[in-house]
């Protein structure tokens, strides 16, 4: 099986990169595009565990694809729920931008 560290950061790195250049406004195809990516991922993420309980997260938590701001938010707390659960540090959201998409300001 693949390396799942890797793999995760990879595609972390795929998910918050896209959504922090996700448009502010969407067209009802880019929205309904980024619905079909999401949940694709529990049925195609080559961790099986990773995306059986993926999968159940974002049943309780549907993806909010309205735009930007609220899908970036909506990921980084999907992420935390991940990090919480093997026991990692809680990520700030409000430090999204700056960590993928303007890089520290100085
Ligand atoms: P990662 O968690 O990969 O994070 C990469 C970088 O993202 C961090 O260095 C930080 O700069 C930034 N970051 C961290 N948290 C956030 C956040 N909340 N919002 C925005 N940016 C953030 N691994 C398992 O062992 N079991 C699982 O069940 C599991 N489920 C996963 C489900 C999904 C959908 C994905 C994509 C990955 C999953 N992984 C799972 C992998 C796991 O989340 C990590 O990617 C892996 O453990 C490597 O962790 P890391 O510490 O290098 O940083």
């Amino acid at each position: 099986p693949p390396d799942s560290e890797e793999l995760g950061r990879a595609t972390w790195t795929f998910l918050h990169t896209t959504a922090a250049y996700y448009p502010e406004k969407p067209t009802p195809t880019q929205r309904a595009n980024m619905l079909t990516l999401l949940r694709s991922l529990p049925t195609l993420y080559p961790c099986s565990h990773c995306a059986d309980d993926f999968g159940e997260d974002i049943k309780v938590h549907p993806p909010d694809v309205s735009g930007r701001a609220s899908l970036s938010r909506w990921l980084c707390d999907r992420h935390n729920e991940v990090n919480k659960k093997l026991g990692k540090e809680s990520f700030d959201c409000a430090k999204t931008d700056e960590r993928w998409k303007d890089g520290p300001a100085d």
